[in-house]
Order: structure tokens, then C-alpha cells, then sequence
């Protein structure tokens, strides 16, 4: 089960794909795409995990989405303690900071990414961040936990013109990873598609964020982890070296970040 491409944030618990996650995972894996199933809340991260139980070729991220922390409580952290313990999870997420939806309040946010930086740092799992709107207030909370041994993959990593070196000296700084996406196949993601070519070898790995973000040129309006592969495409033009290349450098990093995939 190793090889191929790896999506390291997908959504299969996502509504579009009530009817048929079975059959996405299935044609995800044909196409040779193994994925890590991401959450956004308590009752998510059972089925995140149960998919990485029975799937080979998925395995789970366990976490509260910042947007749906003001749901969160200390039985239902309990629980997300508990099932991050699992073998079969390999990310605590999704989580971070989110100020564009008004969602919950950013302090009941904090809390609650602290929560996940603590638990991912005493089980030795990295972290999937979202981090949109707070980039800021995102990386001050995780920057005192690298020396600690943290990791993590800035999920759907992008910022504005003017701060996107800045993000990327910060991430080379502290090793932590970039997940690119269906964003950088989008011609509006200016910022992002001139700084992608700079992003080190080794702190590249590829996300869908399905069934969000659907690569350009849109194919079908839900995306699939199968969508890395475009990604890996047009990725691989930007950085001027074929798909394959970037195949081979992501999933390697995947593998040493995520463990043996079995
Ligand atoms: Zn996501």
C-alpha cells in the first residue's frame, strides 16, 4: 500500500459524499491515491476512523474544526483523546484558527487548537492546520511547540501577496510542512503559484481537501482525493519538473511523516 500519490486532507465524511464514499475511496485507490481522511468534529472522527479500519489505503485525522469548537466540551475532547490513540490515525485535525466565519469566538478557539497542539505533541502525531484569516495568531500559538518536537502540514497553505514569504521563511524555519491543493491550480492564486517553485523538497505534500476545491479546469464541482494528481500536474509546471517528480518527493514525505502505510 505504499507508492502512488497520498492525499493528506480529505473530507470523506463530508455530505456530498454520503451516497457513495465507498466508491470514491475505491476509485481514489485504483488511481493509485491513498488519503488521509480528515474531521471536523466529535461524531466525524468515529467515522474518519471506522473508514481507516476497514479501507486500506485510508487512514484517519481525528480533531474539531475551529469553526465547530463552540460545539466542543471536555466529554467530547475526552473522546477525541481516545481515538487519536488509534494506530489508524495518523493526523490530529483538522484543526487551528478560523476568523473569516463567525463561527465561535476566537478565544474558544485558542482553547481548543491548545488542546490539539498538547495531545498531538504527547502522542508524537502531526497536526493538519487550518489556519484562514488568523495566520498570525495561528503560527504564534504553534511556534514555542516546534522545539518540543512538534509537526505539523499547513493545510490549504496560501496568504496574501505580502505575506506569503514571510509564511514560507516560517515554515523552512521550522520544518513544517506545506500542503498544496486544488488552489494552486486556480489563475486568481497569484501569490501562491509564484512562491510554490521556492517551497524546499522536503516540506511538500499534496491535499485535496475533497470534496472542496476542485481543481481547475473543473472537471465535476466535487472533488476526489483522486484531484492530487492535477495538483501534482500543475505543481510539477510551476516548480518546472514533471508530475512524477513530484509524486516520488511527496509521498516520501508522507511516508516518513505518516509511518509505514500497512
Ligand atoms: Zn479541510
Amino acid at each position: 500500500m505504499n507508492g502512488g500519490y497520498v492525499d493528506t486532507h480529505c473530507h470523506l465524511t463530508a455530505k456530498r459524499f454520503e451516497q457513495d464514499a465507498v466508491e470514491v475511496i475505491r476509485r481514489s485507490l485504483a488511481g493509485g491515491v491513498r488519503m488521509v481522511a480528515v474531521s471536523t468534529d466529535v461524531a466525524d472522527s468515529y467515522v474518519s476512523l471506522l473508514l481507516a479500519e476497514e479501507c486500506p489505503g485510508v487512514r484517519a485525522g481525528v480533531g474539531v474544526h475551529p469553526t465547530m469548537a463552540g460545539g466542543l466540551d471536555e466529554v467530547g475532547w475526552s473522546e477525541i483523546e481516545y481515538l487519536a490513540q488509534k494506530e489508524r490515525v495518523v493526523l490530529i485535525g483538522e484543526t487551528g484558527l478560523d476568523y473569516y466565519w463567525k463561527d465561535c469566538p476566537p478565544d474558544v478557539q485558542k482553547k481548543w487548537f491548545a488542546k490539539h497542539i498538547e495531545l498531538a505533541l504527547a502522542l508524537g502525531k502531526p497536526l493538519s492546520v487550518h489556519a484562514r484569516e488568523s495566520v498570525g495568531d495561528a503560527l504564534a500559538m504553534l511556534e514555542p511547540h516546534f522545539a518540543e518536537g512538534l509537526r505539523a502540514i499547513w493545510h490549504c497553505f496560501t496568504a496574501g501577496k505580502k505575506e506569503i514569504r514571510g509564511a514560507l521563511d516560517f515554515a523552512v524555519r521550522h520544518g513544517v510542512f506545506l500542503g498544496i491543493g486544488g488552489l494552486v491550480t486556480f489563475e486568481d492564486q497569484k501569490p501562491l503559484r509564484e512562491c510554490v517553485a521556492d517551497i524546499p523538497d522536503e516540506l511538500l505534500v499534496l491535499e485535496t481537501d475533497a470534496p472542496y476545491l476542485a481543481p481547475r479546469p473543473k472537471k465535476a464541482d466535487r472533488n476526489e482525493p483522486a484531484g492530487v494528481i492535477r495538483v501534482a500536474e500543475v505543481l510539477g509546471e510551476l516548480r518546472g519538473v514533471d508530475a512524477e517528480t513530484v509524486r516520488g518527493v511527496t509521498t516520501r514525505n508522507c511516508d516518513a511523516l505518516l509511518g509505514a502505510w500497512r
